[in-house]
């Protein structure tokens, strides 16, 4: 399962309606307007991607 960045969904690479490929990495989406929302300011999302795994990592 891969991660929608946006809204932080589980999304099946399979079936994802929508997906973008931004610095080499492959991102999926549930839906097309997280793909328009990632695509408008992508570092934000990753930020605050990272932040997250940070926190579950203690
Ligand atoms: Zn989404």
């Amino acid at each position: 399962m891969a991660i929608d960045p946006v809204c932080k969904m589980e999304v099946d690479p399979e079936t994802a309606p929508a997906k973008t490929v931004y610095q080499g990495q492959t991102y999926y989406f549930c839906a097309p307007g997280c793909k328009v929302a990632f695509e408008k300011d992508p570092e934000k999302y990753l930020r605050e991607a990272e932040k997250v795994e940070e926190h579950s990592a203690r």
